[in-house]
C-alpha cells in the first residue's frame, strides 16, 4: 500500500511530527508484519527519526545545520534559486527512513517520532508512505 499526503508547513525551517498520519496509514494498510517506508517527494526537505517531545530538540537541530551550512555562503546553486543551504542540508539528513511494523503498529523507541524537517519553507509539501 502506498499513500501520498500533502502538508503545509509554516516557517522557513522547522521539524514537523507526521508519526500519528503515519500511524494511521499503516493502520489502515492492514499489515501486521512489514516494513513502513517515509519518504519526503522534494530535495529541499527531510525525513528523520528523532525526538519531539521537547521541541527545542528540532530547533537545535536546525541551528547546528545552520552552523555547519550557513544560507547564501556562496553556494553555487544560489544563483539559480537562492536555496542552495536547503539542498546540501536535506541531502546530509536524507529524503526518507524505514520503520518496521510489528503487531500492525509501528516499532519506534519511546521518544523516537517520524519527523518532516522543512528546510526552505513555507510550502506544501507531499510525503510518501509505502507500507509493505
Ligand atoms: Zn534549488
Amino acid at each position: 500500500m502506498n499513500v501520498v499526503f500533502e502538508l503545509a508547513t509554516a516557517q522557513a525551517k522547522q521539524c514537523i511530527d507526521l508519526t500519528e498520519r503515519v500511524r494511521e496509514v499503516v493502520e489502515r494498510s492492514g499489515v501486521q508484519a512489514g516494513l513502513c517506508h517515509v519518504m519526503v517527494l522534494h530535495s529541499t526537505a527531510a525525513i528523520v527519526v528523532n525526538e519531539f517531545d521537547d521541541p527545542n530538540i528540532g530547533r537545535d537541530l536546525l541551528t547546528a545545520l545552520d552552523r555547519a551550512v550557513p544560507d547564501h555562503a556562496g553556494w553555487l546553486h544560489d544563483r539559480i534559486d537562492a536555496n542552495a543551504h536547503a539542498h546540501i542540508k536535506a541531502a546530509v539528513l536524507g529524503p526518507s527512513e524505514l520503520v518496521a511494523v510489528r503487531d500492525g503498529a509501528l516499532v519506534l523507541g519511546t521518544w523516537q517520532r517520524l519527523l518532516l524537517v522543512e528546510l526552505d519553507g513555507p510550502r506544501t509539501r507531499q510525503v510518501s508512505v509505502s507500507v509493505v
